[in-house]
């Protein structure tokens, strides 16, 4: 059987089609040349019937003038004879012209002459009477007429005029007939083709749309199964060799290729995803198993640093310390890292008091600033609740870890570790919690990949600040796994800013109500510190708690304004390092001031270090201070404090 491609029995419908659009066409022009010839012909016949009435009435005309003469003898009468004469001259040659295609008329004319204008004919006798009337007289030329001669040759002209008008009468109707009969077929012809390119065209899209379009829907419907999964769905075409055949073929060769590498794929990820299980928990066993003995070497080192130890040992026992609590880092970080990538971290969901936290954070902070001049400011939100439910060790690791890079990577300036509510209902508190630093920064092209494990921005940040580049990376994940995302914002030279934002569960089990704070008994609150950003934290906190804020900048301006007698404060919190006066020395004048006075304000000391070291310095700072604070200071802190 011949087999034919899609195309091709497409163009032949369409051929098909087309063919008989233009035999309609044909069919339509060729009926339009037969209606016209038969215009022609009508024209023609009348043309012939009207010059055969002009001869017959040509030769009337000259029989009338004939008469006149005859009867008159007046010449004039003459005048119409001799114009019929000539119009019948010119009658025969059209007539003669107009039926030249037709043989029986010519032969006709050609009789019809010799009766017209031959020695016997019409014409010969009205010359004789005419004749004779000139030369003989009335009589004789009525002789003549009278004869009959002449009326038989006239009836015998009629007669012949009439059989050659009945012959161009009856051509005419068969002319007519045949072209009637030529625009039936025409029609007959035009509706049949119309109807056949018709059912050709409709033949032609069933065609397509069962050749192409079903097999197409079943293809792309099959493409969308094997899209979710399914590789069973193979194309079911029939042994088809057209073009449709062909892509069924295709679609399913590439889909078995597909599947099989769809096997190979899920092979090679389980085997990645076991290698990389086996990964993570071979590290986090080793990191454990290192972290036991490591723990030991570091208690040995305490231990032995309480022993008699010289100058000298002791030196390399506490650098033998600090090294080992490096290499205790990195396998934490490790550790965390593995757990996090096994997915292996779990959080905690347990109440803690955001006051510890803070506190824990900032003793940690305080060791790792070392000798270095900058100072860490904490502005945390008075709005904050105290308490909340979550995993309180991973965010201060977290913030543990932003704000010790923040330290390591900052020669001058500040670091300041701030919270701030920006969204709250009766149950949660989201809070933007940000460390934010006058340090190095970070190159723009580094931003997007200090997120990822072992990077830093520099190649040389390892050399001189150590680290493994994982702490970011922990961070991360670890604040993803919170809920929040950890972001980023620097200027090389300038500064960073790292900040996430945490949904945080309010716990109202532990401490004291925030609502609950406000309504005590009104105060007035004297700040004084060097610090603006310390300053506008501690008044948004003395506010918070419903008291009257004032600020000073020095020592010397706190003295000024408790000069003045209208300076009735309850309260005094006063930092301990300021150029100028110091805190202490401060306070001290200001008790020197009020001690005539029984109103003397409770002064509670704010500051970055240790109580110890204030001790050290002032021996009297006992009798001196009302109250101690150590940064970073919460709202709570400082009600209980005055309190
Ligand atoms: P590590 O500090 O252990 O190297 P991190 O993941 O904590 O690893 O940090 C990765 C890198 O990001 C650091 O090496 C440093 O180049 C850059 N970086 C992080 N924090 C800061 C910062 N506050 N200022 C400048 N660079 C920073």
């Amino acid at each position: 059987m011949l087999k034919w491609n899609v195309g091709s029995k497409i163009g032949i419908g369409y051929a098909l089609a087309l063919m008989f659009v233009l035999l309609i066409g044909l069919i339509s022009f060729q009926g339009m040349g037969q209606l016209n010839s038969t215009a022609e012909w009508k024209t023609h016949t009348h043309k012939v019937l009207g010059a055969l009435k002009n001869l017959i009435s040509g030769m009337q005309d000259a029989e009338t003038g004939q008469r006149g003469y005859l009867i008159t003898g007046d010449i004039n009468y003459l005048e119409p004879y001799y114009s019929a004469k000539l119009s019948i001259e010119a009658d025969f040659k059209t007539l003669l012209l107009l039926t030249k295609d037709n043989s029986v008329q010519q032969q006709r004319l050609t009789q019809l002459q010799p009766l017209i204008n031959g020695p016997d004919g019409k014409y010969a006798e009205l010359e004789e009477t005419i004749r004779v009337r000139t030369v003989e007289g009335f009589e004789a030329a009525q002789k003549i007429v009278l004869s009959d001669k002449g009326k038989k040759v006239m009836d015998e002209i009629r007669q012949r005029v009439m059989v050659m008008e009945e012959e161009e009468r009856h051509l005419l109707k068969e002319r007519s007939k045949k072209a009637e009969n030529t625009v039936e077929n025409a029609r007959i012809a035009t509706l049949v083709s119309t109807l056949i390119a018709f059912i050709s065209l409709i033949a032609i899209s069933i065609l397509s749309t069962r050749n192409i379009a079903h097999p197409l829907k079943e293809i792309a419907a099959s493409a969308e199964r094997i899209t979710s999964g399914d590789f069973n769905a193979k194309v079911l075409i029939k042994d088809r060799g057209d073009e449709v055949g062909i892509l069924a073929r295709a679609f399913n060769t590439m889909m078995s290729s597909v599947e099989a590498s769809n096997l190979e794929l899920n092979v090679a990820m389980s085997d990645a995803r076991a290698a990389s299980e086996f990964k993570s928990e071979f590290l986090a066993n080793m990191s454990h198993e290192i972290r036991t003995p490591m723990n030991g070497i570091l208690g040995m080192l305490k231990l032995l640093q309480h022993t008699e130890l010289n100058k000298r040992q002791a030196d390399y026992a506490i650098k033998a310390q600090d090294a080992t609590l490096a290499l205790l880092t990195i396998i934490n970080d490790i550790l965390d890292f593995s757990k996090i990538e096994a997915g292996k971290m779990t959080l905690e969901h347990t109440p803690f008091v955001f006051d510890e936290l803070m506190r824990d954070l900032s003793m940690m902070l305080s060791a790792n600033l070392n000798e270095k001049n900058i100072e860490v400011l904490y502005a945390l939100d008075a709005k904050m609740s105290e308490s909340f439910i979550g995993d309180s060790l991973r965010l201060r690791q977290v913030l543990l870890n932003l704000a010790g890079n923040a330290i390591k990577f900052t020669d001058q300036g500040d670091v300041v570790i701030s919270s701030r509510v920006v969204r709250q209902n009766e149950h949660s508190q989201s809070i933007e919690f940000s460390v934010k630093d006058t340090g190095t920064g970070i190159p723009a092209d580094q931003l997007e990949h200090i997120f990822s494990g072992f990077s830093q921005a520099e190649s040389s940040t390892s050399r001189r600040f150590g680290g493994t580049g994982l702490g970011l990376a922990i961070c991360k994940d670890l604040i993803e796994l919170m809920g929040g995302c950890l972001e980023v914002e620097s200027v090389l030279g300038k500064g960073s800013r790292f900040f996430f934002t945490l949904d945080m569960e309010i716990e109202k089990q532990i401490g004291s109500q925030v609502a609950s704070s406000v309504s005590q008994e009104s105060k007035r609150v004297l700040i004084v510190d060097d610090n603006v950003l310390v300053l506008e934290v501690l008044r948004s906190m003395v506010e918070f708690n419903g008291w009257q804020a004032e600020c000073v900048k020095s020592g010397e301006q706190a003295l000024e304004l408790m000069q003045k007698p209208d300076a009735c404060y309850q309260v005094i919190l006063m930092d301990w390092m300021m150029p100028g006066i110091d805190g202490l020395e401060t306070t001290r004048r200001i008790r020197q001031l009020k001690q005539s006075n029984q109103a003397t304000p409770v002064v509670i000391m704010v500051t970055a270090h240790g109580r110890e070291m204030l001790a050290e310095s002032s021996p009297d700072e006992g009798d001196l201070l009302d109250g101690f604070l150590v940064k970073p200071i919460t709202a709570s802190m400082l009600r209980d404090s005055v309190a």
